[in-house]
């Protein structure tokens, strides 16, 4: 099946009761077992059958079975959120003693999980610029059990070579490579074919699309998704609920129509951002004078809606544009067909401190534009008028 073809027809699930066409929605906490024997077997192998929401459902399963078909992998796992996902898709990977590796650029609370909660488990780490794999082969050590990388990554659009990392990770077996592709969706970029081991996403996001749902997944290995299913959700209880995962079904119809559009809007936009006389930079990997864009013309099959921008002036100039941008919401998160802006020094980055955010490009002055669907001129142009006011 082709990708177009596959985000609405994958692992696609008509109800043989009614007939329904759009999947039902199995909205129950728990499931009525035929005798006491098959509960006893299905409470062993929860992969084979619905015995209690937390340990899986019929809506979910359908919602993981499309992204690992998307994603080329053996099975996923569906969480309550992309943190829920990358927590657990990175802890059953990890125990006390053991050492991870992570990239310099990422998502502020995936910073905060990985520098503030996991050394409580005696779990240490190194964090590297991971757009650079010689400096990933350097931090390697004997205790090392998961390289983490998220790229593009949240919010300097830093792009990682998945393909020559993996290569060094897999220089020894028991390195797991874990990539949030969060910025690029399923349909832009798929990193197990590229050798990851895990690919994490944030469904809130691109994969949902319309901002109504928040959810994550894991996709990879079956041995992997089994260990996460049983004792990880089971334990942690991170679950989705079935009907987000039937939002996000819906969703998932038009990621590929989606995706083509943010891709379009956003490179005008970006072009447009450049050319800014009160715009110092732009991050935007679909640029040619973005750092890594032909690592991001290699790796993903578009350059995604995402970008950030130095607005001159510092903050006082982000507050002027955040107040008065009429198209654009002023609200964290991205992916929606709305378009977004925020700060991300004190939004979705607040977790880290100053000089980090500094020594990673994440100025003061910076906002990040989560660029939507909309007619690219009406964004340009509230952009242009936000702009003028400083
Ligand atoms: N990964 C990335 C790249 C993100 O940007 C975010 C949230 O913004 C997350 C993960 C966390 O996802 P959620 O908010 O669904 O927990």
């Amino acid at each position: 099946m082709k990708r177009n073809t596959a985000v609405i027809h994958a692992k696609q699930f008509h109800d043989p009761v009614h007939g329904s066409h759009v999947s039902p929605i199995y909205q129950t906490s728990t499931f009525v077992l035929p005798d006491f024997d098959t509960a006893v077997y299905l409470n062993q192998h929860v992969d084979e059958g619905f015995v209690y929401t937390r340990f899986g459902s019929p809506t979910v399963r359908e919602f993981e079975e499309k992204i690992a078909y998307l994603e080329g992998a053996e099975d996923a796992i569906a969480f309550a959120s992309g943190l829920g996902a990358i927590s657990m898709a990175v802890m059953a990977q990890l125990k006390a003693g053991d050492h991870l590796i992570f990239g310099d650029v990422i998502y502020g609370c995936t910073f905060a999980l990985f520098t503030k909660i996991f050394p409580n488990y005696g779990i240490e780490y190194t964090i590297v610029d991971t757009t650079d794999v010689n400096a990933v082969a350097a931090a390697i050590k004997e205790n090392t059990k998961v390289v983490y990388v998220e790229t593009p990554a949240n919010p300097t659009l830093k792009i990682s070579d998945i393909e020559e990392i993996a290569k060094v990770v897999h220089q020894r077996n028991e390195i797991k490579l874990v990539v949030d592709s969060t910025f690029a969706s399923p349909y832009l970029q798929n990193p197990l074919q590229l050798g990851a081991d895990l690919v994490v996403h944030s469904a809130t996001k691109y994969i949902g699309g319309h901002g109504n749902v928040t959810a994550g997944v894991v996709a990879g290995c079956k041995k992997d998704m089994d260990i996460l299913r049983m004792p990880y959700l089971q334990c942690f209880g991170a679950v989705l609920d079935p009907f987000g995962a039937w939002q996000l079904m819906q969703g998932l119809k038009t990621l590929a129509i989606r995706m083509e559009r943010h891709c379009e809007n956003a490179m005008k936009v970006a072009e447009y951002l450049a050319a800014h006389p009160k715009i110092s930079k732009v991050y935007y990997p679909g640029l040619a004078t973005h750092k890594s864009h032909d690592i991001a013309k290699k790796q993903m099959r578009g350059f995604s809606g995402m970008m950030s921008a130095d607005i001159i002036g510092g903050v006082d100039a982000v507050r002027t544009v955040l107040n008065n941008v009429k198209v654009f919401s002023l609200a964290t998160s991205l992916g929606n067909v709305d378009s977004l802006i925020q700060h991300s020094p004190s939004m979705s980055h607040f977790d880290m401190s100053l000089a980090e955010r500094e020594a990673v490009e994440i100025y003061e002055g910076q906002v990040r534009i989560s660029v939507g669907v909309e007619d690219v001129d009406d964004l340009i142009a509230d952009l242009e008028q936000a702009l003028a006011l400083i």
